[in-house]
């Protein structure tokens, strides 16, 4: 088992051979059983990535089925065209609905998302069931099987090969996209919309396109249900259904592709099972094995949040060999890089900035400047307007007057992910890395920017070059921070200090011109003060222009080559460490407020 583990190549071509070989030696009932398994795996698949590692929950992703199912019936049924039409009209259709529903509900937040899922679940399957054309209860019948070069598919042991196929290539397509550029992205929609514009991804895009995938994947299970059935009604697309998929997703395991191919295999033998006792024990059959799901739904939900998938891990864990040194990676061409510009010229201008919160002024009329190659420090006692500076400055929160220019743009009511991409790169006070990402991938995250792999190229595999290209660039960035040796280790299980220091990682890919760290020494310990500061003398010897906001005097002092000193939202002085450090306004500022 443990060479098998260390070869996962080998484990997947024994598991092809094996998939291969069922209709030879299993009963039809089996095989069936394993159709149905196949096609419930791909609308699975589409949860897990949407709501387990997208993190929106969608009650409606049976209806996508039934689009799909109903759109390729209808067309080859009452219009007599081939099923393969038949499967361009539903993805389109599907898609089509997918991109409309989307671009209504994903900019609502959290709980509204998942409730609108359920009308619209609620809705379609509804009216699949009172048009005409589409047989209103009774359904479509009639529809004919697939066929392949003449060959035909009506037995389920033909169709068989064709539905583990497309489930092989949808499982394929699915990994290789969460080990990409998009993926990436799609894996850090979690940790919120601010941290994905501070790399220059647009949140509400990247979850439309997982929104629009997930449900292409639930209408190519639709169109394999249609065929292979050869007759629907509206019933198996209603929310019950939706539920199931997503029962199957959670029980199988959210953070897990493999999870939704563990999860409809569950489910299904499940469900045959309780199709075949529950009948001998009540004549309420159908009720009951709602009951029994909805129970095994909370049980999991109770004692096994990872689903099954996570009791494969914990055995998996430490039974996989190391990751292996990649050569392709290392050889990769580096990353096309900005022209810098010259030391000494101003990059940032801040004029007469001013922010009110109703009565209070947070931000009143401060101005300063940021020159290339320099350390700028923009110190003050708590309350002093830092934060609000800085996002103003990130374009993170609008200004009430005043003018922030950066690199000869007028960023002012610019976003906050289009400033990031001219170039200013910034870390958080409260650190925003992937926990559950390697060291690699939450540092290539910030390189988003500089490179365009979409889902398509990414899934199909075709974004390689790039995607070797950011890697590179990310190993680069953690041997600079000295995190080189532990690229592979999980993000989570670094010390708050070292989480900084891979912040500043994420940001350094960006190939930013001006970095903009907020109090990146609030929570250290004070070795871990002293490694951050190291850490950042050095990245101004490489030429990095930075911007510190911090509360913390003693840590700039001996870091900076300019001070600007906040109190009360309006600046105090400006200088170089020693005058403002001599400075008594300073001093009775620091000493006065609650330090
Ligand atoms: P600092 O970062 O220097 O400690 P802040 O910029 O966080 O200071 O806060 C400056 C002032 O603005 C404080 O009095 C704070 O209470 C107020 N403030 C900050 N953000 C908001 C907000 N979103 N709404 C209202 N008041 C705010
Ligand atoms: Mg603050």
């Amino acid at each position: 088992m443990k060479t098998l583990l260390a070869r996962p190549a080998l484990l997947l071509a024994i598991l092809a051979a094996l998939v291969a070989a069922v209709p030879v030696f299993f009963s039809n009932f089996a095989v069936s059983l394993l159709n149905d398994v196949g096609i419930a795996s791909l609308v699975a698949l589409g949860l897990v990535l949407l709501t387990g590692i997208g993190g929106a929950t969608s009650f409606g992703q049976a209806a996508f089925v039934g689009i799909a199912a109903y759109a390729s019936a209808w067309l080859t049924t009452t219009q007599g065209m081939s099923p393969w039409l038949g499967l361009l009209f539903a993805l389109t259709l599907t898609g089509a609905s997918a991109l409309a529903i989307g671009m209504l509900t994903l900019r609502l937040g959290g709980h509204f998302l998942s409730l609108s899922t359920i009308a619209w679940g609620l809705s379609i399957a509804m009216l699949f069931g009172n048009i005409d054309a589409l047989g209103r209860h009774t359904g479509l019948s009639n529809i004919p099987a697939l066929s392949i070069a003449g060959g035909s598919l009506a037995d389920p042991r033909a169709i068989y090969y064709l539905i583990w196929s497309l489930v092989a290539l949808a499982f394929w397509f699915g990994y290789n996209l969460l080990n990409s550029r998009p993926g990436r992205a799609i894996r850090s929609l979690r940790g919120g919309a601010i941290l994905l514009a501070s790399v220059g991804a647009d949140a509400y895009r990247v979850r439309l396109t997982l929104f629009l995938t997930a449900a292409l994947l639930a209408g190519l299970a639709g169109w394999l249900y249609a065929h292979m059935n050869r007759f629907i009604s509206p019933s198996p697309f209603d929310v019950r259904a939706s539920i199931e998929y997503l029962l199957m997703a959670v029980a199988g395991g959210l953070g897990h592709i493999a999870g939704a191919l563990v999860g409809a295999a569950l489910v299904m033998v499940m469900k045959n099972g309780l199709q075949d006792v529950l009948p001998l024990l009540t004549q309420r059959a159908g009720q009951l094995e709602a009951v029994t799901f909805a129970v095994l739904f909370i049980l999991t939900l109770h004692f096994a949040r990872g689903g099954l998938m996570s009791f494969v891990r914990r055995f998996t864990q430490g039974r996989i060999g190391p990751a292996r040194p990649r050569p392709e990676i290392a050889a990769a061409e580096p990353l096309a890089q900005r022209s810098p510009p010259d030391r000494g010229t101003t990059i940032l201008q801040v004029s007469g900035a001013v922010k009110r919160f109703g009565g209070l002024v947070a931000v009143n009329d401060v101005s300063f400047d940021v020159k290339a190659g320099e350390i700028v420090g923009l110190i003050g006692p708590n309350g002093a307007g830092k934060s609000t500076m800085f996002n103003l400055l990130t374009c993170t929160a609008p200004m009430t007057a005043g003018r922030v220019n950066f690199l000869g743009h007028d960023v002012s009511g610019m976003s906050q992910r289009e400033v990031a991409r001219l170039g200013l790169a910034r870390t958080f006070q409260h650190v925003k890395l992937r926990p559950h990402m390697s060291l690699l991938d939450n540092v290539a995250l910030g390189a988003y920017a500089r490179t365009s792999a979409g889902v398509l190229r990414a899934g199909l595999r075709l974004d390689r070059r790039e995607e070797y290209q950011v890697l590179r660039e990310a190993q680069r960035q953690l041997d600079r921070i000295g995190l080189g040796q532990r690229a592979h280790e999980e993000a989570g299980s670094l010390p708050l200090g070292t989480q900084r220091m891979l912040e500043i990682a994420r940001a350094l890919a960006a190939d930013p011109v001006l970095l903009v760290l907020d109090e990146p020494a609030a929570g250290l310990r004070r070795k871990e003060k002293m490694a951050l500061g190291d850490l950042l003398r050095k990245l101004r010897d490489d030429g990095v222009t930075i911007l510190i906001v911090e509360h913390d005097m003693e840590f700039v002092m001996t870091l900076v080559d300019r001070l600007v000193v906040m109190n009360f939202g309006s600046k105090l002085v400006e200088g170089d460490p020693a005058a403002v450090r001599a400075d008594e306004s300073v001093q009775s500022a620091y000493l006065g407020s609650v330090v």
